[in-house]
């Protein structure tokens, strides 16, 4: 087994005996790590290490930060079925890349979707040739699927829990379950203490919200007109049918991507009275705010849409409170065609040529790239109303995230808590997202103080339409461990990155294909 030894003068560590939910610490640190797993954690820099001769010594240079690797719980990979949108090759890569170690794939956008046993295998089967990061699955929960015995054979696959929707997801083969169907799933999930993951907007609202901007000339390439349609209300109704679900069922529930602070007070009541409810939120809605966004600037369109620039204030409240326990990244890219981005597509299909970097440059030949100078807020003309909603950033949440926190006096011990320590025991990977003797030596170095430009063709996702695009952002991710081994190695200069399996992968990606991940307690294992 082979032995290495990391010494940092930068690191963010729990101590030895710290229990569960304690914060960790910033300070130098010696680790010692035996195959995949940290066996010390000595405050300070040794050398006097008896770990044998053959020890590989890491010194992290002094201005980097090492931590725990990222455990991203929401993210959609969306193969098979739409790999045009994204891969397990690609997504795997960028998550490396940002310093996510982790990361689970969501049930929804793939074809099929992961509702029964024999969809996961479908999609594993895919997948395992090609993820370089750990990847484990959700499941999800549809009417077709209730009361069949799919939700707790899926369980006993190592699923993470299920996700729902409560109104259309977008995709049709996906489909909402009603108010009396949340309920059914969630005492058929409370049965084996599973978990369910709620996409909370609540459908009649927002019918009743888009009847009001139809008749006033529907959603078109103002941003105001989408957001109009889907009120903070939507999500404040949902959130309490939820809450009201869990506490009647006594299932785990979990709200995902949070954007209505308002929401955060009933969360709050519900988990002081003991009902089990937690809630995430994402890079963009701690980050971006709708009174920056311009007309056809669909690279913001999301679900829940991005709010004012004071709910965005009280969201980092609700982070801070720890209500709010994780924030995720919500990847959830698609083509550029999809998102509207008519001239895009346009010079793909005179390029004629399925590769979107061809036509960025060709954009940027026009002098019309989509990047050119300061934020890029602009878009392309698209309308909000046809746009696929989505943000694709895997690669930028911790970036994005620590540059918002070091504005508002947090630190990255913060930042730490929220994208790997929380996440991880939420999720019940306790082997992982800190650390400490007994995990998993899953590691991400970051140069805190160091700060990068988003240039959309240098993204290791598949499509390169950003809503970062040119934004300066702080922290930036020179490599990514997993058991200890080099997964990512941020190229001594800017380049765009090799596409996956050409020459030059190999020095930024050198470590093979990782075995899926599971639930610590699923039978499968
Ligand atoms: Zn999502």
């Amino acid at each position: 087994m082979s032995t290495r030894i990391f010494r940092a003068e930068q690191a963010v560590y729990l101590p030895e005996d710290a229990e569960t939910g304690t914060r960790p610490v910033l300070g130098p640190v010696t680790v010692v790590i035996d195959g995949e797993i940290i066996v010390s954690v000595t405050p300070g820099l040794t050398s006097d290490i008896h770990a044998g001769h053959d020890a590989e010594i890491i010194d992290v240079p002094a201005d980097q930060v090492l931590i725990p690797g990222l455990v991203d719980t929401h993210v959609h990979v969306n193969e098979p079925g739409r790999t045009e949108w994204e891969g397990f090759s690609s997504v795997t890569r960028a998550a490396a890349s940002g310093g996510v170690t982790t990361l689970l794939d969501m049930p929804l956008n793939s074809i099929p979707s992961t509702v029964t046993v024999a969809a996961l295998d479908e999609k594993q089967a895919v997948a395992k040739e090609k993820v370089k990061v750990n990847v484990g699955f959700w499941g999800g929960a549809v009417p077709e699927n209730l009361g069949t015995g799919d939700l707790k054979a899926l369980w006993d696959r190592g699923v993470f829990g299920f996700k729902c929707f409560l109104l259309h997801s977008g995709v049709d083969e996906f489909a909402p379950l009603s108010t009396e169907q949340l309920h059914q799933a969630m005492t058929e999930i409370a049965e084996f203490d599973g978990l369910l993951i709620v996409h909370a907007e609540d459908g009649d609202i927002i019918d009743e919200a888009t009847a009001h901007v139809d008749a006033a000339g529907g959603v078109d390439e103002t941003f105001d007109s989408f957001l109009a349609s889907r009120p903070s209300a939507s999500e404040a109704k949902a959130i309490a049918t939820v809450i009201a679900a869990a506490e009647e069922t006594g299932c785990r529930a979990h709200i995902l991507h949070l954007s209505d602070s308002g929401s955060i007070d009933q969360i709050a009541a519900a988990q002081e009275r003991g009902v089990r409810i937690t809630a995430e939120t994402c890079p963009h809605y701690l980050s971006l705010f709708s009174e920056e966004i311009q007309n056809g600037a669909t690279q913001y369109k999301c679900c829940p849409p991005i709010r004012t620039a004071g709910n965005r204030e009280r969201l980092w409240k609700g982070l801070v409170d720890g209500v709010i326990g994780t924030v995720v990244s919500d990847h959830s890219p698609c083509t550029a065609e999809l998102k509207r981005f008519a001239e895009v597509a346009e010079a793909q299909a005179s390029a004629h040529e399925n590769n979107e970097l061809t036509a960025f440059a060709a954009l940027a030949a026009k002098g019309n790239d989509l990047g050119a100078g300061g934020a890029d807020h602009r878009g392309s003309g698209g309308s909000f109303g046809t746009a696929w909603g989505g943000i694709g950033a895997v690669e930028l949440g911790l970036p994005v995230v620590w540059s918002q926190a070091r504005l508002r006096g947090l630190g990255i011990t913060d930042v730490v808590r929220w994208m790997c320590q929380n996440p991880a025991e939420w999720a019940g990977l306790t082997d992982r997202g800190a650390i400490q003797v007994g995990r998993r030596a899953d590691l991400a170095q970051v140069s805190a103080d160091d700060a990068f430009v988003v240039l959309p063709e240098n993204l290791n996702q598949r499509n390169k339409v950003t809503a970062y695009a040119q934004r300066a952002l702080a922290g930036v991710v020179t490599r990514s461990y997993i058991g200890g081994e080099t997964v990512y190695v941020r190229p001594a200069t800017p380049q765009t990155p090799a596409a996956a399996g050409e020459p030059g992968d190999l020095a930024v990606f050198p470590a093979d294909v990782r075995p899926f991940t599971l639930r610590p307690s699923s039978d499968a294992q």
